[in-house]
């Protein structure tokens, strides 16, 4: 596979959504066809021998990549949502972010026990997201398999927060 120099289509857009934040949009890689797939087969190939039985995104970037992703395995898709978002029965966890505090959903017959989930965001910040998905995952006792990600800001060290599961980033910034 020829691989395409991803980390180059990535835009940096400072001070959005507020001053001090370099935002690595990923609207130019979407638009880009051979490195969409790219990025979905590398993650996909990662996990392919992991037996996914679910893949897990959050909105609304994750479940971009996460859904096709969860098509490559062969895998169903749950997405988890911000507060207020899911029609039905829900278990809910606050978490911190790089820019704020916020709340996910997911809906509490999302998973079964013991089924091997594959948690997929576009980026890894602080970390606190993917770790209060993976608590979300786990009060419906599934298994946490993977945590994937496009891009990973690394001087934020957000992989000590979710070091207990493995963790695959494509570029590292
Ligand atoms: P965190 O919980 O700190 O790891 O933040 C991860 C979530 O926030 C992901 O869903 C990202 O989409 C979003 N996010 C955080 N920082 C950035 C950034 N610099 N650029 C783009 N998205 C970001």
């Amino acid at each position: 596979m020829v691989t395409i120099n991803l980390k180059k289509i990535i835009r940096d857009v400072p001070d959005f959504p507020k001053k001090g934040i370099i935002f690595k949009d990923i609207t130019p890689l979407l638009r880009d066809a051979k490195a969409f797939r790219e990025t979905v087969d590398r993650i996909s190939k990662k996990f392919k021998n992991k037996k996914i039985d679910v893949v897990v995104s959050i909105e609304s970037r994750g479940f971009i990549f996460g859904s096709a992703i969860a098509y490559k395995l062969g895998a169903s898709f749950v997405p988890v949502r911000k507060k207020g978002k899911l029609p039905f029965l829900t278990h809910r966890v606050s978490y911190e972010l790089e820019y704020g505090i916020d709340t996910l959903e997911i809906h509490q017959d999302a998973i079964k026990e013991g089924e091997n989930v594959l948690i997929v965001d576009d980026l890894l910040a602080t970390g606190g997201t993917a770790k209060a998905v993976a608590q979300l995952v786990e009060k419906l006792k599934g298994k946490v398999a993977g945590i994937a990600f496009l891009i990973e800001l690394g001087f934020l060290n957000g992989k000590k927060k979710i070091e207990e599961y493995p963790v695959y980033t494509i570029i590292k910034y």
